[in-house]
């Protein structure tokens, strides 16, 4: 392995840092500590109910990331949402297609969840929970920052002074996603439904979205950062229950299941200055949202960022 660069993270941002390695050639190994990949961009299936309960749409900006987008849909992974008006891509089937689909040809390590790094002899060893420790020559992490900076405080490593205190600034919103199973169709509109200073902040209908098969009603109700700060602990019925009034009139039917998802690190509160960190006398660098900017497409191009600086 002592021509291997690591990727720790099998969000949107590893695997397009990892491809774009192998791309050039680069032997690259991903890390991922779940059995999916694709990271916040999560698909969660409820007895026939299918919910997407991380990203719920991306859009295209830049040249670069709308071209990638281009050929998504070129491959079927990626598609518009049905009934929005605005520019709004989301996966096909369903959100954590396009990992599985950037994973291909890629070595990924699944529910390889990484516990430590450690500098030894100018090389990385990286611990692995049940797994051997590997060896390699680079080091990408790419999972939220404040769990990168824990895998790097496992192993005792110490960052540049300036860096370590602009990494460990770096603060996210929490989120809650409560998956609800309908027993009937919902009167969410088709384009999803954004709410505005109450505890919830977004509510979506997966079958209207082409997700959920017709007869599985699955709404999506993400919870707004200062509520999920505030009851990130509660259970998804008592959350549930302090949430139905404001949601009631947009249900439509029976609610047969409420599942939750809690996301500790949902969205970046701040970004980063700079679209990656690379730091070439560690052979380290660190990619992802808070760095790219707080959106799916942000997170792309500081994958694709990182690669650059690495290859340089
Ligand atoms: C509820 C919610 C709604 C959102 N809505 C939108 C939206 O509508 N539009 C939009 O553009 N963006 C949205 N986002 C943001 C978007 O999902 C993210 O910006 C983007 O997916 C981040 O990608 P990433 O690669 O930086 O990180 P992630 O996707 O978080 O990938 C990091 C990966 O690292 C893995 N990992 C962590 N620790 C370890 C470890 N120790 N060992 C191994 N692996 C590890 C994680 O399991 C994860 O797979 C939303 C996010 C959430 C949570």
């Amino acid at each position: 392995m002592n021509d291997t660069i690591a990727v720790v993270g099998g969000g949107i941002s590893g695997l397009l840092l990892a491809r774009t390695l192998r791309e050039r050639g680069t032997k690259v190994v991903v890390l991922e500590k779940s059995r999916g990949l694709g990271g916040r961009l999560a698909t969660k299936r409820v007895g026939e109910a299918v919910f997407d309960q991380g990203a719920q749409y991306f859009t295209a900006k830049t040249d670069r990331f709308a071209a990638l987008v281009e050929a998504w849909r070129g491959f079927g992974v990626a598609g518009a949402w049905p009934g929005a008006s605005a520019h709004r891509w989301i996966g096909k089937p369903s959100m954590n297609a396009l990992g599985k689909f950037l994973a291909e040809g890629l070595e990924v390590k699944r529910e390889a969840k990484v516990l430590g790094v450690r500098r030894v002899d100018n090389m990385w060893e990286v611990e692995i929970e049940n797994q051997a420790t590997l060896r390699v020559v680079q080091l990408a992490l790419t999972a939220p920052v404040p769990q990168s900076l824990s895998l790097l405080k496992a192993g005792n490593v110490e960052l540049p002074a300036g860096v370590a205190s602009s990494l460990a600034a770096l603060r996210y919103h929490p989120c809650l996603a409560l998956l609800v199973t309908l027993s009937g169709a919902s009167l969410v509109p088709a384009e999803g439904l954004a709410l505005m200073g109450g505890p919830v902040r977004w509510i979506a209908d997966n079958v209207k979205k082409g997700i959920s098969p017709t007869g599985a009603a699955a709404v999506t109700v993400h919870l707004s950062p200062a509520f999920a700060a505030e009851h990130y602990a509660k259970t998804e019925l008592e959350l549930f229950s302090m949430i139905e009034p404001v949601i009631a009139a947009w249900l439509g039917a029976p609610v047969v299941n409420v599942a939750l998802h809690r996301w500790k690190f949902s969205e970046p509160i701040t970004v980063f200055p700079e679209p990656c960190v690379w730091l070439e006398e560690l052979g380290l660098g660190f990619a992802g949202d808070a760095f790219g900017g707080a959106r799916v497409e942000g997170a792309a191009l500081s994958g694709w960022a990182l690669a650059d600086k690495m290859r340089a």
